[in-house]
């Protein structure tokens, strides 16, 4: 039994990342602030003896007594409308936050994962994008805050390993979606779901031809396990999904797998949308025998089922 650490664990990833490790009959200790995360996420999980839950920002410092054997840094808005309503708060949760949790796992003597993004890769030349791409990101723009970001939380990670020695693990998360994600998101597949089964306009920015490539939750929670797991390597290492497909077909599927009355209305493309993505998962094959198993449109129903039984 371990003991372990997860930031941002009342959210949408990190509560399926803790009922999984709960599950595996290990001790969990979910630090979250609330800002995107909800307490109706962990409401199962308060039962189980082995669950903590401890409301905190991770930008301020956190002490604890108890001997921690792995922490996941999850704590991170991730959706664009969330990270930017308050972009300083994204970078000093990136940076300042980031350094309090490298900090207590040095103390610790904790390994410690971070959860980066296929974001890293900007509006990206290089398609499907690997590991070894350095991406084309706008540093000062309205992404800039969650980019940069996760770009320097990977650096904060690396300078920490080479002089401290401390025990890593980087993941960039390519879009991952299923139950737990809020309502109010304001993510492409929650929007979706959220609008098809109100039979209300289906939000298009732009003219839906950028393209994504979507992970089921449960097959990103095994991929994260994977490499927290795994001895003698590192990453970064890409977990996603690599099924590409652009926003109209995905309004397209959604609409047919809810039954929608739903029409596409076109609105306006935020800026630095990327126009592309699509992981390269040969270095996740490799080292962690990892691929997603899940089908897209098993998720979505299951997503779609989620979303039919949230009250309000
Ligand atoms: P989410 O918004 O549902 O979860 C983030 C959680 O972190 C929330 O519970 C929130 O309350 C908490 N949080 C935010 N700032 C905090 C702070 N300063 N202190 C403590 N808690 C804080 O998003 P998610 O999709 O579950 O994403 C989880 C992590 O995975 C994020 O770091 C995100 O950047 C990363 N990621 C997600 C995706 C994706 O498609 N879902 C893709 C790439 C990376
Ligand atoms: N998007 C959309 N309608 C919405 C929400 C998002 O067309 O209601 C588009 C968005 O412009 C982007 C893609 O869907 O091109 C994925 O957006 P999301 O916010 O889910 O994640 P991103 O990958 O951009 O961080």
């Amino acid at each position: 039994m371990k003991t372990i650490l997860v930031t941002g664990g009342a959210g949408f990833i990190g509560s399926h990342l803790c009922r999984f490790l709960l599950d595996k009959g290990n001790k969990v200790i979910c630090v979250d602030n609330l800002f995107t995360g909800r307490k109706e996420n962990i409401k199962e999980l308060m039962k189980n003896k082995d669950f903590e839950f401890i409301e905190h920002d991770i930008v301020e410092s956190l002490y604890i007594e108890e001997k921690i054997d792995q922490i996941y840094n999850l704590a991170c808005p991730a959706s664009p409308v969330h990270y930017q309503y308050n972009p300083i708060k994204t970078i000093k949760a990136n940076t300042i936050g980031v350094i309090n949790m490298i900090g207590l796992a040095k103390k610790h003597g904790a390994r410690i994962l971070q959860a980066s993004t296929s974001e890293v890769y900007g509006d990206p030349l290089e398609h499907p994008q690997k590991e070894s791409y350095l991406g084309n990101v706008n540093f000062n723009g309205k992404r800039s805050c969650y980019d940069e970001g996760k770009r320097v939380a990977e650096t904060l990670f690396f300078d920490y390993h080479r002089e401290h020695n401390v025990d890593i693990k980087i993941a960039r998360i390519f879009n991952t979606f299923g139950p737990n994600m809020a309502k109010n998101d304001g993510r492409v597949v929650s929007n979706f779901i959220v609008q098809a089964l109100e039979n209300k306009d289906i939000t298009i920015y732009g003219d839906g031809k950028q393209t994504r490539s979507f992970c089921f939750v449960s097959d990103l929670i095994e991929g994260l396990y994977k490499l927290m797991n795994t001895e003698n390597f590192i990453g970064p290492v890409n977990l996603g999904n690599p099924r590409e497909m652009c926003t109209l077909e995905l309004a397209e599927l959604i609409i047919k797998l809810s039954n929608s009355k739903s029409k596409i209305k076109f609105d306006i493309l935020p800026p630095d949308d990327p126009k592309k993505r699509k992981p390269d998962i040969s270095l996740a094959k490799e080292k962690l025998k990892w691929e997603p198993k899940v089908k897209l449109e098993d998720g979505l129903k299951e997503t779609i089922k989620y979303f039919k039984g949230l009250k309000g």
